[in-house]
């Protein structure tokens, strides 16, 4: 694999600059959790990407999984081994046997895990299968996709999101300078394409990570570009939200909580859609 476009000197040289985020590591299995999440309630985990490294079509600032180690040539040659969905199946139907009592079933499963869950070639299969077992064994349960929206082009993945009851799709810019120093894409990707993708599924929730330092997008005018990108995008609602986990980058801080509050309340004064803050972090949070 060749390196990111990403400079070593910008590389997270350990966590001690961020002692107030959380270290995360890979998963290392297609089933984790469940977890205390801030915006999912009791999630279990669905990792369809391989254990050994981030795969992402974004190399996002503050992701916490570190810097991809691939480039965009690794994700077109699909060169990519990813894990069996039978291998999913077996995995899921064992976690779920094993949460009995309703205090210790999900409330929510979630295709999330260590990158862009889309880009496994069954992604349509794996909802297929979650919402088999999610029936049979946690019938209450809310299948959530997490996706940063660099696949809804296809009408395949289109379809298969919106065969979950739940689609959270990243937006954190809406100006192209400031998406592509936030996000670094590795593949052709545009606010356009967001927009379009984002439209074409049956309802989404936009969720949005805003941080300070460089590159930073919660200064006022990266914020109103973000709104007017946001309501373009057509959610139900929006979950903003700042660092929990240490980031790839260490130029960046977490934002204070009243500006988190005073980004939500732009956007719903400008939107009318509902804006939701969580900025803090219970002990045991993964998402
Ligand atoms: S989309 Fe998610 S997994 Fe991918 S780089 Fe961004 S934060 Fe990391």
């Amino acid at each position: 694999m060749k390196a990111a476009a990403v400079p070593e000197s910008a590389l997270f040289p350990g966590r001690s600059a961020h002692p107030a985020c959380q270290p995360w590591d890979l998963c290392s299995t297609m089933v984790y959790g469940p977890v205390r999440t801030r915006r999912l309630g009791r999630s279990l985990g669905i990792n369809l990407l391989p254990s050994s490294d981030k795969w992402c079509t974004l190399n996002c600032v503050y992701c916490q999984l570190g810097w991809s180690r691939h480039d965009r040539a690794d994700l077109d040659r699909g060169g990519v081994r990813f894990p069996p969905i039978d291998d999913l199946r077996t995995e899921l139907a064992a976690r779920l046997r094993g949460l009995t009592g309703k205090d210790a079933l999900p409330e929510s499963i979630t295709f999330s895990g260590n990158g862009e869950p889309t880009l496994h070639p069954e992604f349509p299969r794996a909802v297929e299968v979650v919402r088999m077992l999610r029936d049979a064994y946690a019938p209450k349960a809310s299948i959530g996709i997490l996706t940063n929206g660099t696949t809804l082009l296809s009408p395949e993945t289109r379809a298969a999101c919106d065969r979950c009851d739940e689609r959270y799709v990243k937006c954190d810019a809406g100006e192209p300078r400031k998406m592509k120093a936030v996000n670094l894409p590795l593949v052709p990707f545009t606010i356009a394409h967001l927009i379009e993708g984002s439209r074409l599924l049956r309802d989404h929730v936009v969720q949005a990570m805003f941080v300070s330092g460089r590159p930073g997008n919660a200064d006022p005018s990266s914020v109103a570009a973000w709104i007017r990108v946001v309501e373009r995008m057509g959610p139900k609602r929006v979950q903003i939200y700042t660092l929990a986990r240490v980031p790839a980058a260490r130029t960046l801080e977490a934002v204070p909580a009243d500006r988190l509050h005073e980004i939500a309340r732009r956007c719903e004064e400008a939107t009318g859609l509902p804006t939701e803050v969580y900025d803090t972090l219970p002990a045991a949070v993964r998402q």
